[in-house]
């Protein structure tokens, strides 16, 4: 339930002491957006946005004037930011949008005087209510009310607010998940009807907005409830969907199986799954549909449906800008989801070092977390096959122990864990420097890893010495 109201000592002393040089400057200031929705709900969050009837240029002098420290980060738009107390506070002008002529950003900005006017260019209800620290919440949309019955309501009518902005028909999604609430019937219609529009929005605002919805943990409920957008968004899914795959291994289509394994990650993980896990089990099998084929018995296969899976997944977390230090170890996920491992330390060792090569993580320690994000993965993969495929996920106890040992041990799996370095390979072997010292050191570690050379100076030396007169280099 929201909170009847919002108690002074919730707001930070630095939004507080912000609207307070606005004021004593004689504007008009209130908190309002995000803040507001999330303190009604008892959960205040640390960013705050304020808007005033100062334009751009008062507000800058009235921070000035109280020896605040002000940005113009955004004037075009009527925002700037000031620095309180260490803390950036955004502070935009009152302001109703122009025309959309393209659905994706207004043609121009206008400034007006009433912050009713800035609260009616809103999205939903809910976000939509400004809040002073005297004067108490102003809610001219039923936020509050919608709050309470936790319902997404667009501000106004719905089909005009999608078109003129169809990013908000991810963010209606994005808020859905991010507290559970239910879509109001019209602004649901309005959003599904309009869900194709996405396609008009610039790639990187829909990662973003994706971005959100995932780090929710209810990725799954956006696909299965309101699959024309999540389909919109992210075209390469659709195949997916009605998907039989023909095979005893699988009771589900492609689309119900990795809505499964997405929920199983959540439930093996109690809820705090990565954000990096929950991309990876949404595209874990994105490569399927482009790689199945069918055997003389009638069964269905997906030969190479991991790398084509890496592949898809790779254009894609490109195309929405999703930064490369979460977009690789995604991808290494999805890559490797499927490899067959044996329960030892060579077999764990070998894929250790093929996912290590594609993460692009630097830390060991982060590499073995990584694979135990793969482990997860692959509990919850098999959990949603065929009931005969799920005591895999308990085979995966083992490789988990021996994954375990791996990281106490500090077993190696990269040139530079080995206890040689190029120049021994030089000095000792009689190597010439070049690419030879390079083939060496790898040949050296595959032996270590594969278990048949301890990691030390002098039998590393030796079994290359030995191997190089093998090879008769
Ligand atoms: P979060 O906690 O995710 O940041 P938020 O409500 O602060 O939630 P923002 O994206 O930061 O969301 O936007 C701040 C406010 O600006 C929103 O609460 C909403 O009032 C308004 N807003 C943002 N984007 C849009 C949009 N595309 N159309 C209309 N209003 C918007
Ligand atoms: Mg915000």
């Amino acid at each position: 339930m929201p909170q009847a109201s919002i108690s002074r000592d919730l707001a930070p002393a630095h939004a507080l002491r912000a609207l307070d040089a606005l004021e004593a400057a004689g504007h008009e200031a209130w908190i309002v957006g995000g803040w507001v929705r999330d303190a009604l709900r008892g959960c205040p969050a640390h960013d705050v946005d304020i808007c005033t009837d100062a334009m751009w240029q008062q507000s800058e002098a009235a921070f000035e004037a109280a020896g605040i420290e002000v940005h113009e980060t955004g004037v075009k738009h009527g925002t700037v930011t000031a620095i309180v107390c260490g803390e950036p506070v955004e502070v935009t002008t009152y302001r109703v949008d122009g025309d959309y002529s393209d659905a994706r950003h207004p043609d121009s900005v206008t400034f007006v005087r009433d912050v009713r006017e800035d609260l009616a260019r809103r999205d939903f209800t809910v976000n939509a209510m400004a809040w002073h620290p005297d004067r108490g919440l102003l809610d001219p949309f039923g936020g509050r009310q919608d709050l309470a019955a936790g319902v997404i309501r667009a501000v106004g009518d719905p089909a005009l607010r999608f078109k003129e902005d169809a990013l908000r028909i991810l963010r209606a999604v994005r808020f859905a998940c991010r507290l559970g609430f239910a879509i109001e019937p019209a602004t649901q219609a309005a959003l599904s009807a309009a869900a194709q529009t996405l396609d008009h929005v610039a790639q990187e605002r829909i990662g973003s907005e994706l971005r959100g919805i995932v780090v929710t943990g209810r990725a799954s409920w956006a696909v299965r409830e309101q699959r024309p957008v999540m389909f919109a968004a992210l075209p390469e899914l659709a195949p997916m969907e009605g998907f039989d795959q023909r095979s005893p291994y699988h009771v589900y289509d492609v689309l119900e199986h990795t809505l499964r394994v997405m929920e199983g990650v959540e439930s093996l993980s109690s809820g705090r799954a990565s954000e990096r896990l929950r991309w990876a089990a949404l595209l874990h099998d994105v490569g399927k549909p482009a790689c199945f084929t069918v055997d003389e018995h009638g069964q269905g296969h997906f030969f190479g449906h991991p790398a084509e899976g890496m592949r898809i997944a790779r254009r894609l977390l490109r195309r929405l800008a999703i930064p490369h230090e979460l977009s690789q170890p995604i991808v290494a996920l999805v890559r490797y989801h499927d490899r067959p491992t044996q329960p030892t330390e060579p077999s764990m060792l070998s894929l250790i070092a093929s996912v290590d090569a594609m993460g692009g993580l630097h830390e060991r320690d982060e590499v073995i977390g990584l694979m135990r994000e793969l482990l997860c993965l692959r509990r919850a993969d098999a959990l949603a096959k065929a009931p005969e495929c799920r005591g895999y996920a308990y085979e995966l106890n083992e490789h988990e122990r021996v994954l375990d040992h791996i990281g106490r041990t500090r077993a190696c799996w990269r040139v530079s864990d080995l206890a040689v370095g190029g120049r021994d390979v030089i000095e000792a072997c009689g190597i010439a420097p070049g690419p030879a010292v390079g083939e060496a050191l790898s040949r050296a570690l595959s032996a270590v890893m594969a278990g048949k050379v301890g990691n030390n100076r002098e039998e590393i030396l030796a079994w290359l010495s030995g191997s190089q007169n093998q090879t008769g280099r």
